[in-house]
């Protein structure tokens, strides 16, 4: 079994992949299904889709939380599999994301590419080699609602964090957000492309929303003193940071002393 559903309120389903224990969301209203990522490369897309309908037939609109291969490269594979099931699928993502995609979409996939060849998974080096990447079509520059048919998702940009385009979704009816990797259940937050010392501000956007459950990009469901206990984290990290821009603390002494794996650390470091 590649990938499972789980329910998290009436309609609102996170899936959950073993591939770099990926989470991706779907979101049925009356008309209308919001699908949040894509997953990694053209045949991931497609089961995506195939997941997707086997829910849902209703006609799509997709989000995408940020432009890492593994939650977007999928998009045309699941739009050609899923059918427009009645019109245009509008792909939405923030207004930074289809610029920044078009310039990182060759690094990131020759980079992956590599990741797959050295483990000897030549299928998804290969599907990745050929995946054709779409970019999102329907940019949001802070705020959107998307209305599903009696109920509205909103899209909204809590500010730089995991990325500098990061977007979460917000039901507001049930309480559950998708936060992409915003959130990290299950290792580390990443942050090669990151901005650590205004992670902490984006945290607290998406915890000012008072969820119930929270859906990160990688890992398990969780709750709202999860990503609070995350957020006091990031808040050290962004303090030992400061001190380092300060002169007042050298980077080993932040290696030393951070709430993070030193590789984790490192690259945080290097991003200020
Ligand atoms: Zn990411």
């Amino acid at each position: 079994m590649t990938g499972r559903w789980l329910e998290l309120a009436g309609g609102v389903f996170a899936r959950r992949y073993a591939e770099l224990d990926l989470t991706v969301g779907l979101v049925v209203g009356a008309e209308r299904a919001l699908v949040i990522d894509t997953r990694g490369d053209g045949t991931q897309g497609a089961e995506l889709a195939r997941a997707v309908r086997e829910v849902t037939a209703l006609p799509l609109a997709v989000a995408i939380t940020h432009g890492h291969f593994d939650h977007c490269f999928g998009t045309a594979g699941l739009l050609a599999e899923a059918g427009a099931g009645g019109g245009r699928t509008p792909v939405y993502a923030h207004h930074g994301c289809a610029g920044w995609l078009r310039d990182n979409i060759e690094p990131q996939r020759s980079h992956w590419v590599g990741y797959y060849r050295k483990r000897g998974d030549k299928e998804s080096a290969a599907a990745l080699a050929e995946a054709e990447v779409l970019l999102p079509d329907t940019p949001v520059e802070y705020e959107a609602e998307v209305d599903l048919g009696g109920r509205v998702a909103t899209l909204l940009h809590p500010g730089r964090g995991h990325t500098d385009h990061d977007l979460a979704v917000h039901l507001p009816d049930c309480g559950v957000v998708f936060a992409g990797d915003l959130v990290e259940e299950g290792a580390p937050p990443a942050f090669e492309d990151a901005d650590p010392l205004r992670w902490p501000d984006a945290l607290d956007a998406l915890l000012t929303l008072r969820p119930e459950r929270v859906v990160p990009g990688h890992g398990e469901p969780v709750s709202a003193g999860f990503v609070a206990g995350q957020r006091a984290e990031l808040i050290t990290l962004a303090e030992l940071c400061r001190g380092v821009l300060a002169g007042e603390l050298a980077k080993s002494d932040v290696e030393a002393i951070s709430p993070y794996p030193l590789s984790t650390t490192q690259m945080a470091l290097s991003r200020i």
